[in-house]
């Protein structure tokens, strides 16, 4: 299981760019302006996506540190019972 996993709330993106700019390899720009967490998946109000290495978590962190709106979280994942 991974250890971590990102959150994104994308439907409050203002569409900065900073994460994309912070990140490149995780978040991406869409067409209609909104970022895009790459290899993530819709769940309930949020896409998400897992991650495993202290690298990843770090950067991504470094994305979520800089969103304006703070619609980027990295958490721990809890295990399932
Ligand atoms: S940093 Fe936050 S507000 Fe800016 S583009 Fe990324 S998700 Fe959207």
């Amino acid at each position: 299981m991974a250890k971590y996993k990102i959150l994104h709330y994308k439907k409050e993106c203002i569409s900065c760019g900073a994460c994309a700019a912070i990140c490149p390899d995780f978040w991406t720009m869409d067409d209609d302006g909104a970022a895009t967490l790459k290899e993530s998946v819709l769940v309930d109000d949020h896409y998400e996506r897992d991650i495993n290495s202290e690298d990843e978590k770090a950067r991504n962190q470094e994305a979520a540190d800089a969103c304006p709106v703070q619609i980027i979280k990295v958490v721990a994942n809890e295990k399932k019972k």
